[in-house]
């Protein structure tokens, strides 16, 4: 008997747009994934700051509410790691496999048509959110979990259509929240550069209303 562990999925069709819409647009500003993380990181502590105001023991052990960027430039990787509320199965699937957003979908409205340069100010122009980790990133592992819950989630594609979600056992997993690692591609690689990191986070996250670190393994 197989007992089936991991279920592949494809990506909802506009979603497979605007990938393939980013990863070919050489004019964009691809220093625009660090940001769209790490609001997404920072949004996530502060759902979890919002519930815990009725439910402190939401935040057991582990009160204080973090983003840790690590980078591996040995291996080529960056990891956007936060200790906020975390997705369950069914988050994960819907909000990193469709375009349920209202920010996305206006701009996917308005990038019909546009080509080359023009697509690449929109996206400057909008947030487009995760899916800008596909950017630089040839693989992007999401691993999750939701606070309070004893289920452990490992989202993982390689922006080419499909995306697939396998259970992962809680000792490799946060005991809340959410990391994202990226794989980076041959040409993105100095984004495992700690002075890389630290000017881009500085240009572009200086209000993010959650303390970030940033650890830069040995390379
Ligand atoms: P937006 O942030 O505008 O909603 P994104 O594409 O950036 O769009 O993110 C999509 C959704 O994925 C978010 O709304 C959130 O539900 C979920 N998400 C992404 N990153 C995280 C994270 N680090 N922790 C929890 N949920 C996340
Ligand atoms: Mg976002």
């Amino acid at each position: 008997m197989t007992i089936e562990t991991s279920e592949s999925r494809p990506f909802e069709a506009d979603v497979s747009r605007l990938l393939h819409m980013m990863v070919h647009s050489v004019y964009s500003d691809r220093d625009v994934f660090l940001r769209e993380l790490i609001s997404n990181a920072a949004d996530a502590c502060e759902k979890l700051r919002y519930e815990a105001i009725a439910a402190p023991e939401l935040l057991g052990g582990d009160p204080r509410l973090t983003i840790t960027i690590s980078a591996d430039p040995e291996a080529g990787t960056l990891t956007i790691a936060d200790n906020g509320i975390g997705m369950s199965h069914d988050e994960l699937i819907e909000a990193l496999g469709t375009i349920a957003r209202s920010g996305t979908r206006s701009f996917m409205d308005r990038i019909v048509g546009a080509e080359g340069k023009e697509g690449a100010q929109l996206i400057g122009q909008f947030g487009v959110g995760f899916y800008s980790a596909f950017m630089v990133a040839s693989n992007v592992e999401v691993i999750s979990r939701r606070v309070g819950s004893a289920e452990a989630w490992l989202w993982s594609s390689d922006g080419k259509g499909a995306f697939s979600v396998a259970p992962l056992s809680l000792d490799e997993a946060p005991a809340r929240g959410t990391r994202v690692m990226l794989h980076l591609m041959d040409d993105a690689k100095s984004y495992a550069e700690r002075w890389t990191l630290e000017r881009i986070v500085k240009e572009q996250s200086g209000h993010v209303p959650v303390p970030i670190t940033l650890v830069e393994k040995p390379g």
